[in-house]
């Protein structure tokens, strides 16, 4: 059988009949650390980093990796070691930069729901900015600041009103969804927050979705934003920062998204043309920094021909990996030691019960059951996303560091799901 092309090479390469990433043969990993099993490449991580660094060199500028993409803190470790600061949406997340060593001068803390308890924490560790989705969001972080004797440094989220041409679940530019304030409606915005009293304004933000492969809405949107940086600048509202968001999108299958440098240089040119190049710039990338470092290692436990179609059922599942389920999304399913033989057309399945769990339908394999597949381009939304649904113990996780291969997250055991829970007395 001819290898199948691989996302996220060169750390991810056949050697002979081998699946292999950072030169670490995945069914060795499959069969020491059992399946279901996350492994990432850590040079793969840092690969994707430096992309944007590169390109940015010389520049001021922040990269906030967006850790909902993958929140686990050996991640985590990676980034902060590198410089990076991060996004956060939740208070959760404030505490696992923390325990990953991370620094809350370099966090922007994003979302359109934050609590006052989640302000009051972010603001007493000092967090770099938040940024801010609404007018009523403004009053109440103002009033939380103004009670502990702060001012919170704000950045305020833009909704540009731009298509990003991805999946409507996963587009946030756009007038009918529900982050950030309306571009016509944020000079109002601004003015009221550069009148607050717990208020400082520093920058401007915007994040207009996910997985988008043009350059072309970015410039649109950044566009949009100088609009509101020099009218702001003609009131002596100064913004220091530009936060141009996340969502540069991967190669799953046959996508073809710009390279992050090239990202970059197009928007530093796009910023310097306007006369804004002595304003620091942030992103807030994600799946670009993580998704393509990393694969789900599953098992095949049985080969079953319905009436119409062949299912190949493995041990992973919708709760280990729901962007199939949530979002149709296309994923390369490969064997980790490829086969001779012919191959047949199969739907791979979870052992869940639920239709929709799938992770890849009509797919060409040849394999059989004790096999060992992996999931490709699984190191975004894939971990973050995991549930316990069916009362399934999370997987494990291996980070992949050069000649070693770290376990980062213990397999759950079934003790710990229900830990939490009593029984009526
Ligand atoms: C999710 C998110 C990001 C990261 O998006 P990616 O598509 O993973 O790069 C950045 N900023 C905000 C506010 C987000 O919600």
């Amino acid at each position: 059988m001819t290898a199948p092309a691989l996302p996220g090479a060169p750390f991810l390469a056949w050697r002979g009949h081998e699946l292999t990433l950072e030169g670490h043969s995945l069914s060795a990993l499959a069969r020491e650390f059992g399946t279901p099993l996350y492994v990432y490449s850590r040079a793969a991580m840092r690969h994707a980093l430096a992309a944007y660094t590169d390109a940015l060199q010389g520049r001021a500028h922040l990269l906030c990796y967006a850790m909902k993409a993958n929140s686990s803190l050996a991640v985590l470790q990676t980034f902060a070691q590198a410089g990076c600061g991060f996004d956060i949406v939740s208070v959760g997340e404030l505490e696992r930069v923390l325990a990953a060593g991370g620094s809350a001068a370099k966090v922007v803390f994003s979302g359109v729901g934050k609590r006052p308890d989640e302000m009051r924490r972010a603001l007493q560790e000092g967090v770099r900015c938040f940024n801010v989705e609404s007018v009523h969001e403004l009053h109440t972080l103002s009033a939380v600041a103004t009670g502990l004797g702060l001012r919170a440094p704000v950045s305020l989220r833009i909704n540009p009103d731009v298509d990003a041409k991805t999946h409507p679940y996963i587009s946030t530019g756009l007038k009918a969804n529900k982050f950030g304030i309306a571009h016509d409606e944020a000079l109002a915005a601004y003015r009221t927050a550069a009148r607050l009293p717990g208020l400082e304004v520093v920058g401007i933000d915007c994040h207009i979705g996910s997985q988008i492969t043009e350059v072309g809405p970015y410039l649109d949107t950044v566009d949009r934003l100088l609009d509101l940086v020099e009218a702001l600048q003609a009131e002596g509202i100064t913004l220091h920062h530009i936060d141009v968001g996340g969502g540069l999108g991967i190669t799953y299958t046959d996508e073809t998204p710009p390279d992050a440098g090239l990202l970059v240089r197009e928007l530093l040119a796009r910023v310097d043309a306007r006369g804004h190049g002595h304003r620091e710039l942030l992103f807030e990338p994600g799946r670009s920094l993580v998704g393509n470092a990393g694969v789900l290692l599953t098992e095949v436990l049985v080969l079953k021909a319905g009436g119409e179609k062949h299912f190949c059922i493995v041990d992973a599942a919708m709760n280990d990996l729901v962007r199939p389920a949530m979002y149709e999304a296309t994923m390369g399913i490969v064997p980790c030691a490829l086969r001779d033989g012919a191959s047949r057309r199969y739907d791979v399945v979870g052992p869940v019960c639920e239709s929709g769990d799938w992770l890849g339908r009509d797919r060409a394999l040849a394999v059989e059951p004790g096999d060992h597949l992996a999931v490709l381009s699984a190191g975004a939304y894939a971990m973050a996303m995991a549930s316990n649904y069916n009362s399934r113990p999370r997987a494990a996780e291996v980070m992949l560091d050069g000649p070693r291969a770290h376990l980062i997250r213990e397999r759950e055991t079934v003790s710990e799901l229900f830990a939490n829970e009593k029984l009526i007395g």
